[in-house]
């Protein structure tokens, strides 16, 4: 009998093979099948200790008897306050302020009503939101408009609304701090929204610590709220709890998700500094912050997010970080010179190249031909179209990335060879 799942960015059309998971540990995924694949993009970048880490589970499993479920507005939780209260810890003091949502997209969306409600209360409102080139916030409505136009949300662009598009950071990011310049001299923007050092699903795409901080400097010219989505980079990602902190930058508001419950279930969070937060403070119940979900500051999640705060403060977190960010260096740099692959780039854990060719198009023939390689050889590597990206669990081992890498090298040379 055929399935009637309906699969996320999956074309049936291709009756490509969906194996069947059947349970996780560690970097490594059990097929239903019996086979054992080595979970190379912590399965779409969220599982950074590791599958079923035994503190988090736990933590869900107790909380779950305990409660389940209750209203976020007007109500409160102990998991809720531990997370905010942990989060307050561990990052930048100006962030006085977390607003907890379901996904990466919904913290988007979040953190640009929160810029509009801001700009709403200053004596001369502003509505325009800058956006990087090739950037990716999410599918949601808001997120796809601040994200590049293309093949993926071409169906919807008249839902889209419009926003002014900056060029990628060049080198001190001198020319993406000018386009917010003139952007501004035109109509000034509320906000700029970045990934920071690296664009994820736009291919990988990085820039260096300096053109953050000249973003950064531009924003503060003009009075610009800068909107950091560490969806992805969040988490040491990028060898830092936060990629921002490697350019001494601290935004406006930061979006969270991923990672925050060290991949295990959905939970997200907007951080926002005062002043955004004051600009939604009145007497005045018109003035509240109009937004919620059902499931808001859910416990369970919470509780697994409150886990992986402790497992953060408690365990040596950052060395392992460290140690993988090595391992994918030596592995990256054993690839250096093979003739199909151009563009080696790393930063912190997560690793990158092209396949044949510099120019990565998402919808590039090579990516489903390559991915398929690897799930041959018991690899789940996902390519953005010929870019090829390695994104593991901080606990992979070193026989596991060996067999990631062989993948690759093996994919590389069938490439040359005219065998793929
Ligand atoms: C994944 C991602 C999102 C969307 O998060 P979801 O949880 O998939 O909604 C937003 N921004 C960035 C940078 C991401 O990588």
């Amino acid at each position: 009998m055929t399935s009637p799942l309906w699969h996320p960015f999956t074309q049936h059309g291709l009756r490509e093979p969906i194996p069947e998971v059947a349970s996780a540990e560690g970097a490594v995924l059990r097929t239903s099948d019996g086979r054992e694949i080595v979970d190379a993009i912590s399965s779409w970048w969220v599982t950074t200790h590791g599958h079923c880490y035994p503190p988090i589970s736990q933590a869900i499993a107790e909380q779950a008897g305990r409660l389940d479920q209750v209203i976020f507005a007007g109500w409160t939780h102990g998991p809720a306050e531990e997370v905010a209260r942990g989060l307050m810890e561990m990052t930048p003091d100006a962030l006085t302020r977390v607003f907890f949502s379901d996904s990466g997209s919904t913290s988007v969306e979040v953190a640009l009503k929160m810029a509009l409600g801001y700009w709403r209360k200053q004596p001369r409102p502003r509505s325009r939101i800058g956006v990087l080139r090739h950037g990716y916030h999410g599918d949601t409505v808001g997120g796809m408009s601040v994200g590049e136009r293309g093949v993926f949300n071409a169906a919807y662009s008249p839902l889209l609304f419009d926003v002014t598009a900056l060029p990628l950071p060049e080198g001190g990011g001198e020319n993406t701090a000018h386009a917010i310049e003139s952007a501004c001299a035109d109509e000034p923007l509320a906000a700029i929204i970045v990934e920071p050092l690296i664009l994820g699903a736009g291919g990988m795409l990085t820039y260096p610590p300096e053109a953050l901080s000249a973003l950064r400097r531009a924003c503060d010219r003009h009075g610009v709220l800068l909107i950091a989505d560490e969806v992805m980079t969040g988490w040491g990602r990028t060898g830092t709890l936060l990629a921002c902190e490697q350019a001494e930058v601290v935004p406006d508001l930061l979006c969270l998700s991923k990672g925050l419950t060290g991949g295990a279930v959905p939970l997200a969070v907007t951080l926002a500094t005062e002043p955004v937060f004051e600009a939604h403070l009145s007497e005045d119940r018109a003035d509240m912050f109009f937004h919620s979900s059902s499931y808001t500051a859910n416990p369970i999640a919470c509780a697994a997010a409150a886990a992986n705060l402790r497992v953060w403060r408690e365990e040596p977190v950052r060395a392992r970080i460290e140690t993988l960010c090595g391992r994918q260096a030596e592995r990256l740099a054993a690839l250096q010179r093979h003739p199909v692959l151009s563009n080696h780039r790393q930063v912190g854990t997560i690793a990158a190249m092209e396949f044949g060719g510099s120019e990565g198009a998402y919808l590039s023939g090579l990516g489903p031909k390559l991915a398929k390689w690897f799930r041959n050889r018991n690899v789940l590597l996902r390519p953005l179209g010929n870019t090829v990206y390695v994104m593991p669990p901080y606990c992979v081992t070193e026989a596991q990335l060996d067999a990631v890498y062989e993948a690759i090298a093996s994919a590389a040379d069938a490439l040359a060879e005219g065998r793929l």
